[in-house]
C-alpha cells in the first residue's frame, strides 16, 4: 500500500518530468517547509486526563498563507498531514488561490467522544498551536470528521489567545452568525459536480439519466449525491464507514439522508440491499465518486473499476498505480486537487469576506464559485489536451507553472 506521502511525491516527480521542471522546484517542494506536533492533554467526562497527539503541517508560503483542513480520524499519521498539505498547495494552485497548502489532524476518534470532550480536544488544539495560525499565516478549516461547530470553538480560542480579538479570517468553515459564508458547506460537492458536468459534455456523455456511485457519505458524498439528484443522475449505490447499500433503480436520497440522520448508517435502508465497498467499487455506472479517504482504488481494484469518469471528493483516493491502469482502460480521472476544490474555493471567499467585514449573498458566492470552478476545468482540460498527458498531470502543470513563476519571483530556487 502506498504512503499517501509517497504518492505525492510520486505524483510532483512525474509532472516535474512531463514538464520539464528544474529539479530545484521539486527538491523545494518535496517536503513541507514545517510539521508540528503538539499534545493535547484533555480531562476526560469520567474525570480522567488523557493525552492526544495532533499535528499541523504547513508546505508553502510561496504564494500566501497556508491553507488547509483539520481532520478528527484514529488512522491520522504525521506522514499523511504532511501529504495532505501538499495536495492542498497543488489544489490552491489550479484554481489560482493566493495560498499555499496547510493540514491539520489529530488522532481521536469523534464518534466515540462526548460534545464536552470534543470542544476540550479542539481548544486545546488551538490553544497549542495559536502562535503558528493566524490570517496571514495559516487558515485551517473543516476536513474528515470535523465541521463548522467544531471551526467556531477552535475561532473563539483563537480569539482568547489573541486578548480577546476576534480575527475572524483564522479558520474558515464557521458558522454563518460568526463570519461565515454562505455555500461553504456545500461548496466542495458543488465544485464536485460542476467537474463532473464539464468532464462530461467533453467525452459527449449524457448526464441526465445516467448513474452514480459514491463512495463516503459525509459532507462532500452526502452533497454530491444531492446535487447529481435535482439533475436527475441515478445514485444507485453508496457507503459510509458502516458498509455500502445499492438500489438498481436508484436511491431516494432525501428519504436515505433522513435514514442516515436517524439511525447514523446508510445501512437498513428500505429497498436497498447491503454491498461489499468492493462490489461497489466495481459497479457498472457512468460516474464513481470517491468521496471517503486516501487508497481506495489501488492496482488491487483498479482492473475492476466500470465507471466511464471517476470523480475525486475525496484526498488522494487513487495510487499512482491505479492511476496508470485506470488511463490505460480509458477511465477519465478528475483529479482530487481539481474535483474537490470548490470547498477551498469558498474557504477563500469566506477569508475575504472576513477581511472586508461584508458578506456576499449566496447567489454571489455561487456565480463565483462556477466562474472560478468552469475557468480551472478549462484550463485543465486545455493542458491535457496540448501536452497528452491525463487529467491529474494537466492539473499539477497548471498549478506548477504558478508555484515555479512565484519561487523564481521570490528567489526561493
Ligand atoms: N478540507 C478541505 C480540503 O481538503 C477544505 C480546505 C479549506 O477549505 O481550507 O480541500
Amino acid at each position: 500500500m502506498s504512503s499517501a506521502l509517497t504518492m505525492v511525491q510520486e505524483q510532483l516527480d512525474e509532472a516535474r518530468r512531463l514538464m520539464n521542471l528544474p529539479d530545484d522546484v521539486y527538491e523545494v517542494l518535496k517536503y513541507p517547509r514545517r510539521v508540528i506536533q503538539v499534545s493535547i492533554p484533555v480531562k476526560m467526562d469520567d474525570g480522567s486526563m488523557k493525552t492526544f497527539i495532533g499535528y499541523r503541517s504547513q508546505h508553502t508560503e510561496v504564494l500566501g498563507p497556508c491553507k488547509g483542513g483539520i481532520r478528527f480520524h484514529p488512522d491520522v499519521t504525521q506522514e499523511e498531514v504532511m501529504a495532505l498539505s501538499m495536495w492542498m498547495t497543488f489544489k490552491c494552485g489550479v484554481v489560482g488561490l493566493p495560498y499555499g497548502g496547510g493540514k491539520g489532524g489529530v488522532i481521536c476518534n469523534p464518534r466515540k467522544m462526548s460534545q464536552g470532550e470534543l470542544e476540550r480536544l479542539s481548544r486545546g488544539y488551538i490553544q497549542a498551536l495559536a502562535r503558528n495560525l493566524g490570517p496571514d499565516q495559516d487558515i485551517p478549516a473543516p476536513d474528515v470528521y470535523t465541521n463548522s461547530k467544531i471551526m467556531a470553538w477552535m475561532t473563539d480560542e483563537y480569539a482568547k489567545s489573541r486578548a480577546g480579538i476576534n480575527h475572524f479570517g483564522v479558520i474558515t468553515g464557521k458558522p454563518l452568525v460568526i463570519g461565515g459564508s454562505a455555500g461553504r458547506d456545500t461548496a466542495t460537492a458543488q465544485g464536485c459536480v460542476f467537474t463532473i458536468r464539464d468532464a462530461a459534455s467533453k467525452l459527449g456523455i449524457p448526464l441526465e439519466k445516467s448513474t452514480c456511485v459514491i463512495q463516503g457519505f459525509g459532507n462532500a458524498g452526502c452533497n454530491v449525491a444531492v446535487l447529481l439528484d435535482e439533475w436527475d443522475v441515478t445514485i444507485q449505490a453508496v457507503s459510509d464507514s458502516s458498509g455500502a447499500i445499492y438500489a438498481e433503480k436508484g436511491l431516494d436520497v432525501p428519504a436515505l439522508i433522513r435514514h442516515k440522520e436517524e439511525t447514523g448508517s446508510v445501512l437498513g435502508f428500505a429497498g436497498a440491499e447491503e454491498i461489499s465497498n468492493e462490489q461497489l467499487l466495481a459497479l457498472e455506472c457512468t460516474v464513481l465518486v470517491p468521496a471517503a479517504l486516501e487508497n481506495q482504488i489501488t492496482e488491487d481494484n483498479a482492473h475492476e473499476i466500470k465507471a466511464k469518469i471517476v470523480a475525486e471528493a475525496a484526498n488522494g483516493p487513487t495510487t499512482p498505480e491505479a492511476d496508470e491502469i485506470l488511463e490505460e482502460r480509458g477511465i477519465v480521472v478528475i483529479p482530487d486537487i481539481l474535483a474537490n476544490a470548490g470547498g477551498v474555493v469558498v474557504s477563500y471567499y469566506e477569508w475575504v469576506q472576513n477581511q472586508m467585514g461584508y458578506y456576499w449573498t449566496a447567489e454571489e458566492v455561487a456565480d463565483k464559485l462556477q466562474t472560478t470552478m468552469e475557468q480551472a476545468f478549462e484550463r485543465t482540460w486545455s493542458m491535457k489536451e496540448d501536452q497528452s498527458v491525463s487529467l491529474r498531470m494537466a492539473a499539477y502543470l497548471v498549478s506548477l507553472e504558478r508555484l515555479t513563476e512565484a519561487l523564481e519571483l521570490r528567489s526561493w530556487l
